[in-house]
């Protein structure tokens, strides 16, 4: 492991004004990822700048009635919140299906959105990977793809963003907040991750040195019902393979509003729009949900082991809107 520098921030400008000082350094949240990365060689920062200890661990109602998410909320706590539980069950639900209580207890907001693929290659310094060293290539194509991306990908990269927070946001229109030595500024989440195009290596629309302080979250009556459902190879302690965050309003057998996001079958938290707006006005039943899913899943290309996740990601979009419309009759 390369030598590194470490500091702790105390306040927000202080924290951006220690990066802005030393480009190559990185944020330090729960460490969970980047401190990993750093033992394999594939992050190799000159300093680090912890930034757990700053004001940004509360999570508040705003006065439109939604929440605000600071971004070193840890992701047990923001599990455990009952604002959270209630008005987004969905999200609560996602973040418990992450990674282990230990990993949660450390992990943050603002580290969890900005975690790097799980691809093998890009964790492996004797293989080639567009992502870590541009321009090298992308052997997950010809090799190892079984869990990487059927939709938004391209030749440069198929690898999928493990997320399952970050699908959950997607579904409800969250807004990341950040400060940089010029002033704050605000993605909506389908802003904040870039396409893949010929560039996988540039992730996000962050401005360099970029910290995030917070995500908000718009009012959104339909999440009071939604799920979060993941499909993985074990029952707990492993990242997707597929998974699906859903909201559902339901009066008179009719679709009034339906939120889907869908996860680990693209780059980035992939929203469901057209699966959305085939659904919104129609009957909810399992063949209409059927049918959303196809229209969404039209534009999936799959490589030969990958495959599966078009038939797993239908089911998924059925079994899940069928529980919560059953939910919304009782
Ligand atoms: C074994 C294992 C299993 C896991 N399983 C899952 C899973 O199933 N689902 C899932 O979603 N996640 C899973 N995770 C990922 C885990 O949730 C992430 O490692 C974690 O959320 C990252 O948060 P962190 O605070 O530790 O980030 P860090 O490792 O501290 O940082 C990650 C990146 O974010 C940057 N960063 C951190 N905070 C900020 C900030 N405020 N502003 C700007 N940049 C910042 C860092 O510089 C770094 O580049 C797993 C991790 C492990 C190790
Ligand atoms: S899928 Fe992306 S991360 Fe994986 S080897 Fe290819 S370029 Fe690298």
């Amino acid at each position: 492991m390369k030598e590194f520098g470490y500091q702790r921030a105390v306040d927000v400008s202080g924290a951006v004004a220690l990066l802005g000082a030393d480009p190559d350094a990185r944020y330090l949240g729960g460490g969970t990822n980047l401190v990993d990365l750093m033992k394999a060689g594939v992050e190799r920062p000159a300093g680090l700048v912890d930034v757990r200890e700053l004001p940004l661990d509360e999570i508040e109602l705003t006065e439109a009635g939604g929440l605000r998410i600071g971004a070193t909320v840890t992701n047990s706590d923001l599990a455990a919140h009952p604002e959270v539980r209630r008005r987004y069950p969905a999200l609560a639900q996602a973040v418990l299906a992450g990674a282990s209580g230990q990993l949660r207890n450390m992990a943050t907001v603002g580290g969890n959105l900005l975690q790097r693929t799980r691809c093998g290659y890009f964790a492996d310094l004797t293989k080639p990977c567009n992502k870590r060293e541009p321009g090298s290539g992308c052997p997950a194509i010809e090799g190892e793809h079984r869990n990487h991306a059927i939709l938004g990908a391209t030749e440069h990269c198929v690898a999928t963003h493990p997320s399952d927070m970050g699908v959950a946001l997607s579904a409800f229109d969250a807004v990341v907040e950040y400060e940089t030595a010029d002033g704050p500024g605000r993605l909506p989440l389908a802003d904040f991750y870039l396409p893949v195009g010929d560039t996988p290596h540039l992730e996000t629309a962050l401005p360099p040195g970029a910290l995030i302080t917070g995500v908000t979250l718009p009012p959104a009556p339909v999440a009071a019902v939604s799920r979060y459902r993941k499909v993985r190879e074990r029952a707990s302690y492993a990242f997707a393979i597929g998974s699906l965050a859903a909201a559902l309003d339901v009066r008179d057998g009719l679709v009034r509003e339906v939120r889907l996001a869908f996860g680990a079958v693209a780059s980035r938290p992939w929203r469901a729009r057209e699966a959305e707006a085939a659904l919104c006005g129609g009957p909810a039943t399992a063949e209409a949900f059927a049918a959303a899913a196809d229209a969404e899943l039209a534009a999936a290309e799959t490589l030969p082991d990958n495959a599966y996740k078009v038939t797993l990601m239908r089911n998924l979009v059925v079994s899940v809107l069928t529980e919560l419309t059953e939910e919304a009759d009782r």
